[in-house]
């Protein structure tokens, strides 16, 4: 066991998002989305048809959010929103929706440095794929996070490679593994999101995630649990051939272990994912998201556990 404790996140038992803002910049800053009408080549054909076999965009698209709008448009509409929701004052704007990359570095420029000449922005967030980067836009994404927080957002899912083979993913754990080290130690912050549940792989493989990732040099990391969407391939394999999917006891042990086992420096950006319900077909847990976060903060407690107690530095 190491000597990081629970007073070390500010009364939560894992590093926290939003505690880390609130210390980095003494408030609260919100994420304004942005869909900058960009593809993926995992679904124009160049990399794969199809997409990843659980991809649905719409299940991360806010209302304001439409690429026919101008980047400024769904900005100003975005903030307007947060604002009069959460009172706030500074966001980051987030290049969301598909691969955020996928274009030559003028047009990427130009996207950026509108975004980010909006008063209250003061950084950004892009998703993106392993694939869809190169030394020239990371010499672009270094020179911006010398003024701006800058975070670039890696799809993994999984460290298998046999579960990146089926879910389509279009890419292998050492193309991953490539961008990390090309975007490591240049000042852009780093995140990335895993999927926990795919339902060939075990507890044991996740646990062993756990300690894979926390040697990695990433910032932030997100978890959800894998849901089903409608209008993707796995939807329909599960309508032909139904698979377990985990129930929200089995997810609460297994996030809990994932967390006690995570290195305590890397902050957690989300533990669950939220599907819009019209478009979620399973597992319908029938919970709000900050009620399974209340059910681990819970889970943590009567464990007597927190993010890093098990962790093994290598
Ligand atoms: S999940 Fe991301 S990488 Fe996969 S098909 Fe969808 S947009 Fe492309």
């Amino acid at each position: 066991m190491n000597n990081i404790s629970r007073h070390v996140f500010n009364g939560k038992k894992y590093n926290s998002y939003s505690n880390h803002l609130r210390e980095k910049y003494g408030e609260r800053v919100q994420k304004v989305t942005v869909d900058a009408g960009f593809t993926c080549p995992n679904r124009d054909g160049t990399v794969a048809n199809g997409g990843c076999t659980y991809c649905n965009n719409l299940s991360f698209n806010p209302g304001y959010n439409n690429a026919e709008k101008s980047i400024r448009q769904q900005i100003d509409e975005g903030i307007l929103f947060l604002k009069n929701r959460y009172k706030v004052n500074k966001f980051f704007v987030y290049f969301q929706p598909y691969s955020n990359t996928y274009a030559s570095l003028d047009r990427l420029k130009k996207l950026y440095e509108e975004a980010l000449s909006v008063d209250g922005v003061i950084g950004l967030t892009v998703g993106t794929r392993s694939d869809c980067i190169d030394p020239e836009k990371i010499g672009y994404f270094e020179e911006l996070s010398k003024h701006y927080d800058v975070t670039i957002e890696y799809g993994l899912e999984s460290i298998y490679d046999e579960t990146l083979k089926k879910i389509n993913r279009g890419h292998d754990f050492q193309n991953y593994l490539n961008a990390l080290e090309m975007t490591a130690g240049r000042g852009i912050k780093i995140c990335s999101h895993i999927i926990l549940g795919f339902p060939w792989e075990t507890k044991e493989q996740w646990l062993h995630e756990a300690d894979v990732i926390s040697g990695f040099p990433l910032d932030y990391l997100k978890i959800h649990q894998l849901h089903i969407v409608r209008d993707t391939v796995m939807a329909k394999q599960h309508a032909k051939n139904p698979f377990k999917l985990l129930t929200f006891n089995q997810y609460l042990d297994v996030i809990v272990s994932f967390i006690e086992r995570l290195n305590p420096e890397i902050i957690i950006q989300r533990l669950a994912g939220e599907a819009p319900p019209h478009i979620l077909l399973a597992p319908k847990w029938g919970k709000r998201n900050s009620e399974i976060l209340l059910a681990i903060d819970t889970e943590l407690e009567k464990r007597d556990t927190w993010q890093g107690k098990q962790y093994q530095k290598k």
